[in-house]
């Protein structure tokens, strides 16, 4: 355990429990209790000084293993996960108008999504816990990244997609040595069958909503964009959601930075949807509680129709005095060819959302064009080769011939 653990608290019951009263979730309010980590952040503050931060040499995420939950005996034989470039824009910025803009790519990370801090995190506490199989359902990034860490550890996976996931992301599961098992249905059915499974044969459950853990490995992000600012980060941070673990993890780093003094103020987190699978921009709307959403955009990785993490994520907006947002598949497309021919980065469509996501929150007044943003690029676009063509115009074969390539190039406007 965790020397500065000091238990967990029930999202919605608000109970206290010790380490050892609680394991998954909350006793008294069962499934739907998801719990929150919480540390001695009097004795976090002494670890976590300036000079800490300065002489810490490991450029990975587990620069902050002492929050992190985790008992540090493996952590130098994991893969180098996170401390991804926090790039500043200049092309992007200009195009949206924005006086200081940065792109956190954490599409750079070992198996190419943010999902990499939640299953790292989440491979080492099946370690610990002595597990013989680490299982998870997915979108397909949360899989595809459990199969990654747990092969580099040696530890077998079972991993449950549903039937749409992209090639890119199935093709990784697989060659990572895992136990795939493409469900015939949606990401819902993914995830009950994943259930019954972890359930019935006691595997190590990584599903992000229920393993409090993962949010400890997803707020590293916010701890990563804090430091790389000299603690002074954005007005505003933009992620896509789906099942609402990462917003709720970005909102959790900034809270514990504030609270142990480090930074000033939490940024406004703005959460972006598809307008094809919108739950929690509804739920916003009418100030209720989440309805089930059908699940129709081309970002998979946020095509959650019934999210998993429903109260972290509301938190997380309503906190920071943030915003929810969504838009559509078109922009969402515009959106992938802007940050790729601005700044040199591939995102996926669920990646691309946030960007389409500032975009529109400037046009509507909801970020200021003097306010500073950062966006969270939360995958790689060559995970999902088939919806990235959708961005680009793909060229006719050209006959070897100069003269015919004359008229390209001139068409093109480069001579
Ligand atoms: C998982 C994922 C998200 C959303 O994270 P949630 O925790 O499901 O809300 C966004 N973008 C990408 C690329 C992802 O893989
Ligand atoms: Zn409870």
């Amino acid at each position: 355990m965790n020397k500065y653990i000091l238990g967990y608290r029930c999202t919605v019951c608000g109970k206290f429990f010790k380490p050892d009263e609680a394991s998954l979730t909350c006793p008294i309010c069962g499934e739907k209790g998801i719990l929150d980590v919480e540390y001695d952040y009097e004795a976090l503050k002494k670890v976590f000084t300036k000079e800490y931060f300065a002489n810490n040499r490991n450029y990975s995420m587990w620069r902050y293993a002492p929050m992190m939950g985790i008992e540090d005996k493996h952590i130098d034989e994991m893969l180098r996960i996170g401390w991804t470039p926090l790039i500043k824009s200049r092309n992007l910025a200009k195009e949206f108008g924005l006086k200081e803009l940065y792109i956190k790519d954490d599409g750079l990370n070992p198996s190419g999504s943010s999902k990499d801090r939640a299953s790292g995190v989440a491979v080492l506490k099946a370690i610990e816990a002595g597990a013989k199989v680490i299982a998870c359902s997915s979108t397909g990034n949360a899989a595809s990244s459990c199969a990654c860490h747990a092969a580099h550890m040696g530890l077998p996976a079972v991993i449950f997609v549903p039937k749409r996931a992209p090639i890119g992301k199935l093709t990784q599961i697989s060659l990572y040595g895992a136990t795939l098992v493409i469900v015939d249905g949606d990401y819902k059915a993914a995830f009950k069958l994943s259930k019954e499974a972890i359930d019935k044969y006691g595997w190590y459950n990584r599903n992000a909503a229920i393993n409090p853990y993962m949010v400890e490995g997803k707020k590293t992000v916010s701890l990563e964009i804090a430091e790389q600012l000299n603690f002074k980060p954005t007005d505003w941070v933009a992620i896509s959601v789906g099942d609402g673990c990462s917003i709720g993890g970005v909102y959790k780093g900034f809270a514990e930075l504030h609270k142990m003094g480090l930074i000033e103020k939490v940024p406004h987190i703005l959460g972006v949807q598809s307008t094809g699978c919108e739950p929690f921009v509804i739920a916003s709307k009418k100030g209720t509680g989440l309805e089930e959403c059908e699940e129709n955009t081309i970002a998979d990785s946020i095509a959650v129709g019934i999210p998993r993490n429903p109260i972290k994520a509301l938190r997380a907006v309503e906190y920071s005095k943030g915003a929810w947002i969504s838009v559509p598949d078109s922009e969402i497309i515009e959106a992938m060819s802007l940050l790729g021919k601005n700044e040199g980065i591939f995102a996926e469509p669920a990646a691309s959302a946030a960007v389409a996501g500032v975009r529109k929150a400037i046009k509507e007044g909801v970020i200021k064009k003097n306010e500073s943003v950062t966006i969270i690029i939360t995958g790689n676009g060559l995970k999902d080769p088939n919806n990235a063509q959708k961005a680009i115009i793909k060229p006719d074969l050209m006959e070897p011939n100069i003269n015919k390539l004359d008229i390209y190039l001139k068409e093109k406007g480069v001579i």
